[in-house]
């Protein structure tokens, strides 16, 4: 068998995909872990199928301790996908490299006789943040790769996309690079350590997004986004605390924000209507129709110019990378970017925005 680069996973009624590995696959300590952010990304793709992911991933779990619990858990509902994720713990408890290896090989060759049909995704170990563990970790990054290629598995790029400070930085994830500008991204857009828990082993969210990019790479879906923004509802999302067109704006405009304060979700940021207009009294067919803040190419012209001042293009981002940018916005340009707008002077849009509140 040969390595690839992707599995090309088609809309089938059905897909059941079964994980194996240590807390990184539990997901310790955070609302969303790659497995979560994975699931969701894969119902985004094949709307037609039955998605299951199983979650067997059991904290402080070394390769040997999978292999161990593999028969009753990982293979049991014949799944149609295997990832297997393993290796900061087998390179912290004393297993070296070549130990690691063979039982990679083992798990794998049971892979084989067990579920002959299974498609295995080797998902490597994550950076760390201290450079000497790190280093140490490297040979069994190694060790996945190469049982992959032995395999006709496939290892997701995790350490790669590690550095990937937003989704644009993905080469599937967008036709819209962003614009080359004279201000680069504020040095605070995504500092690494937010990358990690405190313990600067297991990934923050953000972290998990990188991984959960790895593996939906892996299997030859691309990134989708978590929710749509026009551009200029960066500002007012910040801004907002509650006030709206209706009810059902006010719900949705607090989903909105909600998310954009999350750290590692995935935005799309649109010049024209987004979610937010779909749930506003205002929309009509010919877009924006409110008599205050419209019409429609007004408050185009309003996204276009918040995107000039962040030197964005529409695309695909990472929440805490656009709201660093916003938040770096000086008050003297988010003043000629709101000052027009109808809730401005109600509200204390510009506090808001800045503080962070
Ligand atoms: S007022 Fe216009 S731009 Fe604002 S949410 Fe409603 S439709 Fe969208």
């Amino acid at each position: 068998m040969s390595a690839s680069a992707t599995l090309v996973l088609q809309d089938h009624s059905r897909l059941i995909f079964s994980a194996l590995g240590d807390s990184l696959t539990y997901g310790y300590l955070v609302q969303e872990g790659y497995l979560d952010m994975v699931e969701a990304g894969l119902r985004r793709s094949l709307p037609n199928t039955d998605v299951r992911v199983l979650n067997h991933g059991v904290c402080g779990d070394t390769i040997f301790d999978g292999i161990g619990r593999a028969g009753e858990a990982f293979f049991s509902t014949c799944p149609d996908v295997g990832l297997i994720q393993f290796g900061l713990n087998d390179c912290f408890s004393g297993i070296s490299p070549s130990e690691f290896s063979q039982g990679l090989e083992e798990l794998l060759g049971t892979c084989r006789t067990r579920v002959p049909a299974m498609k295995v995704v080797l998902i490597p170990p994550p950076p760390v943040r201290d450079p000497g563990f790190d280093r140490a970790a490297q040979p069994f990054r190694d060790a996945k790769v190469a049982a992959a290629g032995r395999h006709g598995a496939v290892a997701a790029r995790v350490a790669e996309l590690w550095g990937a400070l937003h989704a644009a930085d993905l080469p599937r994830a967008t036709n819209h690079e962003p614009r080359a500008t004279s201000h680069e991204p504020p040095a605070t857009a995504s500092p690494p350590e937010t990358l990690w828990l405190s313990d600067g082993v297991h990934p923050s969210m953000a972290g998990y997004r990188r991984m959960a990019w790895a593996v939906l790479e892996a299997l030859g879906v691309p990134p989708a986004a978590d929710v749509k923004v026009r551009a200029h509802h960066l500002l007012c999302l910040l801004a907002f605390a509650g006030e709206g067109y209706s009810d059902t704006f006010e719900q949705e405009f607090g989903r909105l924000a909600r998310t954009y304060r999350t750290s590692g979700k995935l935005m799309e940021i649109v010049c024209g209507s987004d979610e937010a207009c779909a749930a506003c009294p205002h929309l009509g067919a010919e877009g924006c129709r409110s008599a205050e803040d419209g019409p429609e190419p007004r408050v185009l012209e309003l996204d276009n110019a918040v995107l000039d001042a962040l030197g964005l293009r529409p695309g695909l981002f990472e929440s805490s990378f656009l709201l660093a940018r916003v938040r770096a916005l000086s008050p003297a340009l988010l003043h000629s970017l709101c000052s027009k707008c109808s809730w401005y002077g109600k509200l204390p849009c510009q506090e808001r925005i800045l503080s962070g509140a």
